[in-house]
């Protein structure tokens, strides 16, 4: 390597002067061409202007550095040396191809100039090489064309313009009698270079430029410009790649697959990268260029007949792939040529893949001795584990459905996955069409807990409104259950059972799929194929008992548990996801959300009794009917959980979300209750909120109403006194929401202690137990210390408190969020992913005074960024014992947390 930073880096000939190491200079496509030229496979010589000289480019108006020009000279006399071809010869001309090579992959965002150095007299030399006139014109009106676009700017000049060349090629066809560019002969196309170039003058003012150097600096420069196109800006915005890197240019020698039958191109995988089978695998045109392949014209054929057509390239091919898989140490994603029986490689890269070939790749590759455990933990995507989990639509059907155009619009991917069912509007069809043995899918402006049967019973979740922790996000990912939230493109009327996405007017019944990891709203039925992983670990697999895909999966859990220093509990409120959870490896609840327990069966009849009643006494005799009903719930799940700890929350939400907000149910809850409707009316409204989530919520309700506290406390330890009892170890912690200062967790701690004291001297049992508390506020955090001094554990509600720390509602934020991530104004959406700047440094106080004041204090996080992989590292940083999330990122959690702990940082 050059000791010095030169402006251009020549490649050829088996030597490189820059190497896979130097993606920052020479661009991921530089870097990878240099590379395999060291190691010797067969690149097409050529070089790359570094991404040093487009920041200069930018800062000098579009000029060079001094010097670049006598290197740029140089490396073409190299190339031409190497290949016995001169640039602008007429007899044996070199042609080049110019492309652009960013830092990071942008496929197909900046511009490419090919067969670059043809005029009228070096065309004479291709056809004398090619003995092919027909391709030599071809390949000529194919470089105008492009370079005219490219170069030129000769593009349409608004939207209602076609493309200018496009038409008159079509005019030519039209003239011949032709429908296809490859039925015009020789002639017609040497005329079309001919009336290519004289549009050009016409529109620019301007000569087609013959001489091939003018024709290079041309293209250079307009590869470099590339870089500020709309498309690029617009990428880079999306993917967060910095304005400021700038892309490399890479100048190569043209080889062509399209001369004839011993040519051909393709693209190469060294495994497959939809399974990740051990197999070559990949697709080939015989008599083709690249962009054959890629535009889908003709139909590719599978690589492994590439053997008989071409044995010897083939053989080739698969040797120079087993060598950069093994340099790399990495599944390759290559392109080739082979042009006469010869191979050429034009470029590799570590090749995108599914999860389940994620997971397969790094497995074998341990197994094959390629790499360490850690370096396979710290490949795999956490959130790619994901699709091993889901049910999963068969990727040729969502190929197909694209095709049909039935894919009606998008919204966020809130709860990953694939759904379809029937569309249906209200929470109570949801119930009672599955009850007929349906499968729908329930279609909501947005969701409350009064949906949550509804919820329960569809396959899938659409709403209008909400962003990620959204009530129907959250609730779907805690359900397992396929959602897309947000979708702003729905027109839902509930009265007439319609729903309108964008032209496509949907009724109550019709088909509906969801692709909940992309946030696809698919027209029609899509078959679905279940998680393996489940069937296995829920003891109900069936033949897939031997299942790859399980074993793999299970291996990945063992090395992630070997490694993590990070504890993973979940967020469950009911006892079926408690069995899915503890089948993951849960170590425990990390959030029990007693308010969803309040939804089931008839019980929101005696909540609803609760919150009407005049007095205590009414309340309490409410709580009496009640109190059993919670009881079983916690029994179920203490059970379930064995000695596990289990989180269970005081109620949280506001009262108002248990009553009715419609005039025909208040009249038909007055009925049922048996009072007044006008009484009804009023209580109503006197429990309405302006800003209900910084209401009277939290603690709050259990200070103003301290006999709900009571009788929750009642029944968690009644039901873990009956467990113990029966000799088993029931582990209760108890955990205040919302709490502010010391002096609410004490007013809560107090009425805790003394319920369960009073239960278990009852029970004459003793049950180990904490009461700690939710941080979620800011203040909480401040005053940690002293909060700390009452607490025997934290759990950060990172909901709330990204919600109260950067002023930003939770349940309306998905409006305008979406558009402050994709103008870069915050770098994510921060219900998604901790806003580490912010809430970060509000939990690192707490964190810092919390244990300060209390040794040892046990710290958690409940809220939907404990399920978030970036999130769960930045929690293993802050020195937090656990996370807590939705049952199906368990496993998610955990491999982020051992990525953690091998210190994988972003
Ligand atoms: C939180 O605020 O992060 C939390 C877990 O509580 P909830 O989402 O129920 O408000
Ligand atoms: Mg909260």
């Amino acid at each position: 390597m050059q000791s010095k930073k030169r402006d251009i880096y020549f490649f050829g000939g088996g030597k490189a002067e820059g190497n896979g190491k130097m993606r920052e200079l020479l661009g991921g496509k530089g870097a990878g061409l240099h590379e395999m030229t060291r190691i010797g496979a067969p690149v097409p010589p050529g070089f790359t202007i570094t991404t040093d000289v487009c920041a200069y480019f930018y800062a000098h108006d579009r000029r060079y550095p001094k010097g670049m020009e006598k290197y740029l000279m140089d490396s073409l006399a190299r190339m031409e040396k190497l290949l016995g071809r001169r640039f602008g010869d007429y007899d044996a001309p070199l042609l080049v191809s110019v492309r652009s090579g960013a830092r990071e992959s942008m496929p197909g965002m900046m511009d490419t100039v090919l067969n670059l150095g043809l005029n009228d007299r070096t065309v004479q030399g291709l056809i004398e090489r090619s003995q092919n006139v027909r391709f030599a014109y071809d390949t000529y009106r194919r470089f105008v064309q492009m370079y005219a676009d490219v170069v030129l700017g000769l593009r349409p000049r608004d939207k209602t313009e076609s493309d200018p060349l496009e038409t008159i090629l079509e005019r030519k066809k039209k003239s011949r009698g032709v429908r296809l560019d490859t039925e015009l002969d020789a002639g017609d196309l040497k005329e079309l270079v001919g009336e290519f170039k004289a549009e050009v003058r016409n529109r620019s003012g301007k000569d087609f430029p013959e001489d091939p150097f003018d024709q290079l600096w041309g293209a250079i420069g307009a590869v470099f410009g590339s870089w500020n196109n709309d498309r690029a800006i617009a990428y880079r915005q999306l993917y967060q790649i910095p304005h400021s890197w700038g892309t490399a240019v890479n100048v190569q020698a043209m080889v062509f697959g399209n001369l004839g039958e011993k040519c051909a191109t393709g693209v190469a995988f060294t495994r497959n990268p939809a399974t990740g089978e051990k197999q070559f695998y990949g697709e080939f045109l015989v008599n083709a260029q690249g962009e054959d392949v890629v535009a889908g014209i003709r139909t590719p054929r599978p690589i492994a007949e590439l053997e008989s057509v071409m044995p010897r390239p083939y053989m080739e091919l698969k040797r120079v792939c087993k060598v950069l898989e093994s340099h790399y140490q990495e599944m390759q994603d290559i392109e080739f040529t082979i042009e006469d029986n010869k191979l050429w490689m034009l470029q590799t890269r570590a090749g995108k893949r599914t999860g389940f070939a994620a997971v397969r790749i790094a497995i074998d590759m341990v197994e094959e001795k390629i790499i360490s455990k850690n370096e396979a933990l710290l490949r795999i995507e956490a959130d790619h584990l994901n699709q091993l989990l889901r049910p999963i639509f068969d990727s040729r059907d969502k190929e197909q459905v694209a095709k049909e155009g039935r894919i009606l619009a998008r919204g966020l991917p809130a709860g990953p996955g694939a759904a379809t069912g029937r569309v249906v509007f209200h929470a109570e069809d949801a119930v009672a069409w599955k009850k007929n043995g349906e499968r729908v899918l329930l279609c909501r402006i947005e969701t409350s807990p009064d949906d949550i049967r509804g919820m329960e019973a569809a396959e899938g979740i659409l709403t209008a409104r909400g962003g990620m922790t959204s009530h129907a996000a959250l609730v779907a990912r805690q359900m397992g259950k396929v959602c897309v939230a947000g979708c702003e493109a729905l027109n839902i009327d509930y009265a007439a059972r319609t729903m309108e996405v964008g032209e496509t007017m949907l009724k109550e019944g019709d088909w509906l799929s969801l692709d909940g990891s992309t946030g696809e709203v698919i027209q029609g039925e899509i078959r679905t194929l279940p998680s393996e992983v489940l069937q296995v670990l829920l003891g109900n697999a069936g033949e897939v008992k031997s299942s790859r895909v399980y074993r793999q999966f299970s291996k990945l859990m063992k090395w992630a548990d070997e490694t993590r220093k990070l504890g993973v509990r979940t967020n469950t409120d009911q006892p079926d996801q408690a069995v899915v959870a503890k089948a993951f490896g849960a170590e425990g609840i990390g959030l029990c959300r007693t308010e969803h327990m309040f939804f089931q069966g008839d019980r929101i009849q005696a909540v609803r009794e609760m919150i009407l009643a005049d007095d205590e006494a009414g309340r309490r005799r409410a709580l009496a009917k009640l109190l059993p009903m919670q009881k079983q719930d916690f029994r179920e799940i203490l059970e379930i959980m064995g000695g596990l700890p289990v989180t269970i929350r005081t109620l949280d939400p506001p009262l108002h979300e248990f009553l009715p907000a419609r005039e025909e149910e208040i009249v038909e809850l007055a009925h049922v209750m048996n009072m007044p409707v006008q009484k009804l009316r009023d209580k109503v409204k006197v429990l309405q909120e302006f800003n209900p989530m910084l209401g009277h919520r939290g603690c709050r309700l259990g200070i103003s109403y301290p006999e709900i506290t009571e009788m929750q406390v009642r029944a968690i330890f009644e039901a873990a006194c009956e467990l113990r009892r029966e000799g088993k170890n029931p582990f209760p912690e108890v955990m205040i929401p919302l709490v502010g200062s010391r002096e609410e967790l004490s007013a809560q701690k107090k009425i805790v202690d003394q319920t369960a004291q009073a239960t278990m001297r009852s029970y004459g049992v003793k049950v180990r137990y904490l009461v700690g508390t939710m941080i979620e506020l800011p203040r909480a955090c401040f005053v940690a210390d002293e909060i700390a001094q009452d607490a025997m554990f934290f759990s950060f509600g990172t909901n709330d408190l990204t919600q109260t720390c950067l002023g930003l509602s939770r349940d309306d934020a998905g409006k305008f969020l979406p558009s402050y991530v994709m103008e870069g104004l915050l770098p994510q959406d921060p219900f998604v992913s901790i806003d580490q700047d912010g809430v970060g440094a509000l939990m690192r106080i707490a964190v810092s005074k919390g244990r300060k004041a209390h040794k040892g204090l046990e710290i958690g996080i409940c809220g939907e960024h404990g399920g978030d992989p970036k999130s769960v590292r930045f929690c293993h940083r802050i020195g937090l014992n656990y996370v807590s999330c939705s049952p199906y990122r368990v496993p998610i959690a955990k491999l982020a947390a051992a990525q953690a702990a091998l210190g994988k940082d972003s």
